[in-house]
């Protein structure tokens, strides 16, 4: 876990012409976005960006993200603390008209004035990372669903018509 926030606003087409590395933290209540979408501000958002030149003059930023945050169970709707990591490349441009211009394995990040805010380019990473839905794996949460699918299982396989034998019912008729 970092200590020192992330800066926010760095010169990083400047950075990245001497190869520079950036890291630091950022508050979950930050990033109002992510916020959002989770149970509770609690957890932590450590990044680490390295700036640099490619081998064809491009501004590249790789941006590595380690977080633990706090969502809702969609099973018992009780908070759940999960990890999230990702890690993605982008290309610095100027502007939109710049984007045709990358190969699929660059995202755009567009500069404004050289600079862009590195923690919206975080929170773009986590919206990005974070699972669609989570679920308690281990708890009460998850002990009731064996329980119930164990106890369901042998008459619902029983009571359901087997598909291949409707498509033979089928052909017969
Ligand atoms: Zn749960």
């Amino acid at each position: 876990m970092l200590t020192e926030p992330l800066p926010s606003k760095l010169e990083l087409r400047k950075l990245a012409l001497r190869g520079a590395d950036v890291e630091g933290a950022v508050a979950v209540t930050d990033l109002s976005r992510l916020q959002s979408l989770l149970a509770t501000s609690e957890g932590y958002i450590d990044a680490h960006c390295k700036l640099y030149r490619d081998e064809e003059d491009r501004y590249l930023i790789s941006v590595a993200v380690k977080a633990e945050l706090v969502v809702s169970c969609q099973r018992c709707l009780e908070p759940i603390r999960i990890s999230v990591v990702t890690d993605s490349t982008l290309c610095m441009i100027a502007g939109e008209e710049q984007m045709g211009s990358l190969p699929e394995s660059l995202e755009p990040l567009i500069l404004e004035d050289g600079t862009a805010d590195l923690r919206s380019v975080v929170e773009d990473e986590l919206l990005l990372g974070l699972p669609i839905v989570s679920y308690h794996d281990s708890g009460p949460c998850a002990d009731l669903v064996e329980k119930y699918y164990t106890a369901a299982e042998p008459d619902e396989l029983e009571s359901q018509p087997n598909p291949f034998a409707v498509l033979e019912q089928l052909k017969n008729d």
